[in-house]
């Protein structure tokens, strides 16, 4: 198994945030998390990355038990997660931000042909490269954030709601390129509101409940499921 969570379940002192969950990614895979504010979808990619300790539960990654690992260990076996937007440093610059995403790499010249893939991805980062990340608009301050996480070479990339706050020829855009990183061969742990969409290009999905997953299928299954299109598609 590529990618496993078993039982997952986090408590913040009295509040039972994760309740055992189950999950899984296979190699190559888009797998979506969705589900309403509060759910659980943060606590979920933050244990995985290490950002919340403290629960228990089984973590596995290539068969390796990886629970409660320290954040860079994580990072160092190709897990990153790309937070949302607007966690950049505002005052590094566009390129600076970047660098630091490549900050466990001491080959200068892989972090420059990097860059220069980042930057063929996103032109408008090349074009704001000696801009404060502070000064960029939403949207490409989300571009910022997973073009910092691509820095680090990603097996498995875990993306925290990639479409929050953005206009919706954004969202598009940025779905759209979540599509080609994943053709590139990077497996993607997806946490969205926007169920629409991330199930639209999810190979797979989960819809996380106060903390308990309640349903789970195909992409294309979900989008088809009445609960799902009442509670999370608006009826659509
Ligand atoms: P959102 O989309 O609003 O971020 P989410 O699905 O990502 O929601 P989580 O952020 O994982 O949900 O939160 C799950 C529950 O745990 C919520 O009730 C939240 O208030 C609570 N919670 C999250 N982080 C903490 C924390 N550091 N301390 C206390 N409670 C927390």
């Amino acid at each position: 198994m590529y990618f496993e969570i078993k039982d997952l379940q986090v408590y913040y002192r009295a509040i039972h945030a994760l309740k055992g969950i189950s999950l899984t990614v296979n190699k190559g895979e888009i797998v979506a998390l969705i589900g309403g504010n509060g759910a659980g979808k943060s606590s979920t990619l933050n244990s995985i990355s290490g950002l919340v300790q403290g629960q228990s539960g089984v973590i596995t990654y290539k068969d390796e038990v990886i629970t409660g690992l320290p954040t860079d260990m994580i990072v160092k076996k190709g897990i990153i997660q790309v937070p949302e937007g607007r966690h950049i440093f505002p005052k590094l610059t566009v390129q600076e931000n970047l660098e630091m995403g490549a900050f466990l790499n001491d080959n200068k010249a892989q972090v420059e042909e990097d860059m220069e893939h980042v930057y063929q991805l996103f032109p408008r980062m090349r074009e704001r490269r000696t801009q404060p990340g502070g000064t960029l608009s939403g949207g490409e301050q989300q571009m910022l954030a997973i073009g910092r996480g691509l820095m680090g070479h990603p097996d498995l990339m875990l993306l925290d709601e990639p479409s929050m706050g953005l206009a919706p020829i954004l969202v598009e855009q940025i779905f759209d390129i979540i599509f080609d990183i994943n053709q590139t061969g990077t497996s993607i742990l997806l946490v969205e509101q926007n169920a629409q969409m991330a199930l639209a290009i999810a190979d797979r999905g989960y819809v996380l409940e106060t903390g308990e997953i309640v349903v789970s299928g195909t992409g294309q299954e979900l989008l088809n499921d009445p609960k799902v299109q009442a509670a999370y598609l608006g009826g659509e």
